[in-house]
């Protein structure tokens, strides 16, 4: 059902957009990814970092509080509780081990909410490689503790200053540096973007949630799961749930993007909802453009959702309508934020609100059987000072 081309492609989407410098790069580390993803010994060494490094499995967690007050069962995939808060160190973790394997001591990498940065800079820490990362400055200062807890694991933070100063700046300037520096350089990619095969690498690599929750559900509730939900800003962690369940066609699969303001307002980072086909970073996917090709502006309360871009494998599931993709708005998620907190205790990162919003929805319109999974892709930390600015002003 899901499968890449040669070429990289998914079915239309994907491919490899780049200044031909970079080809032999790109087919170098294709041919190191495969050859590493099949031999035992890669694995069980990325096998024992995920679990006693980052602490895998994460739980499969029944929210009883939210589920009687929704209506449906709630679950909660526990992505919050890896080390350093969210999913993203499955795949830095994994991408690290593959730069050793090529020989490659310097890393870069670009970062929006900083999570992915931060993810990047605990593992090159734990293997003794170099770390620079790009960040947006508006970025740097809406989410300014991973700044500094990425410095504090040794990175050097390069902030850009240009276009909106957020993510697809700080790619922007990530792909230059890669192209200047690529014979010493690994660029760890922090999802599902990119020219291939970063796509498939991040694809692959993230894939551990879902086997993990196809397991837990199984045992927990003796069935699959009625509807999985996760959040898409470039696409990892949901295509990260999502992906051992593609062949499993009577559960229900849902991407959530943001809304922002509403749809209507222009305000959003609705991709896949408001998007159309072309070339960003690399490769062919739906992205925010004008009619004269010129990308968007992005606006919303979620630094790890404001992309105008997203991976070529969700387009390809969108047209294929194997998986469903619906917005909510930043009031909604912070509403669910909010129930999280209260009702349950825990503190979800503010992307993974648009997931709960989306399956309080859900919820609110089904039975007392129903099964909801949703990927709790991180915790919320990070995001208290932008949930106590964003309702300050809309007092
Ligand atoms: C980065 C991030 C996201 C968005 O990125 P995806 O690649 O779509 O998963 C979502 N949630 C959290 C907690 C993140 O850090």
């Amino acid at each position: 059902m899901l499968r890449v081309d040669k070429s990289g492609y998914y079915g239309d989407y994907g491919g490899r957009f780049v200044p031909e410098t970079l080809m032999p790069a790109l087919m170098e580390l294709e041919t190191a990814f495969n050859k590493c993803w099949k031999d035992r010994k890669f694995r069980a060494e990325l096998d024992s970092l995920l679990r006693d490094y980052s602490g895998r499995p994460t739980p499969l967690y029944h929210a009883q509080n939210l589920s009687s007050r929704w209506g449906a069962q709630v679950f909660l995939k526990r992505e919050d509780l890896n080390h350093t808060g969210a999913h993203k160190i499955n795949n830095t973790l994994g991408q690290a081990l593959l730069a050793k394997y090529l020989g490659k001591k310097r890393i870069i990498a670009e970062t929006g909410a900083g999570q992915h940065g931060t993810a990047t800079a605990a593992a090159c820490a734990l293997m003794g490689l170099r770390c620079v990362v790009y960040m947006g400055k508006i970025d740097a200062e809406r989410q300014h503790p991973n700044l500094l807890r990425m410095r504090m694991l040794g990175a050097e933070v390069i902030e850009i200053d240009q276009g909106t100063g957020t993510l697809k700046e700080a790619t922007t300037a990530a792909i230059q540096d890669w192209v200047t520096n690529v014979r010493n350089t690994h660029y760890i990619i922090g999802s599902t973007v990119g020219p291939h095969p970063f796509p498939e690498i991040v694809r692959k690599f993230q894939s551990v949630i879902g086997r993990e929750t196809k397991k837990q559900i199984k045992n927990q509730a003796g069935r699959l799961p009625d509807y999985i939900v996760a959040c898409v800003g470039g696409g990892s962690n949901s295509i990260g749930i999502f992906d051992a369940f593609l062949k499993d066609t009577d559960v229900h699969l849902i991407g959530v993007e943001s809304a922002g303001e509403g749809l209507s307002s222009g305000k959003h980072a609705a991709t896949l909802k408001k998007g159309s086909p072309g070339v960003l970073h690399g490769s062919l996917s739906y992205l925010l453009q004008d009619r004269d090709g010129q990308i968007l502006l992005t606006e919303t309360v979620s630094a790890g959702l404001d992309y105008p871009g997203v991976g070529p494998v969700h387009s390809f599931l969108k047209d294929q309508q194997r998986v469903k993709y619906n917005t909510v708005t930043d009031r909604e998620a912070v509403a669910a934020f909010g129930e999280l907190c209260r009702f349950e205790g825990i503190i979800p990162a503010l992307e993974s609100s648009f997931a709960l919003a989306h399956a309080r929805k859900i919820s609110r319109k089904a039975n007392r059987k129903t099964i909801v999974i949703v990927n709790l892709s991180g915790r919320g930390d990070k995001d208290l000072e932008s949930i106590s600015h964003y309702e300050k002003n809309r007092r």
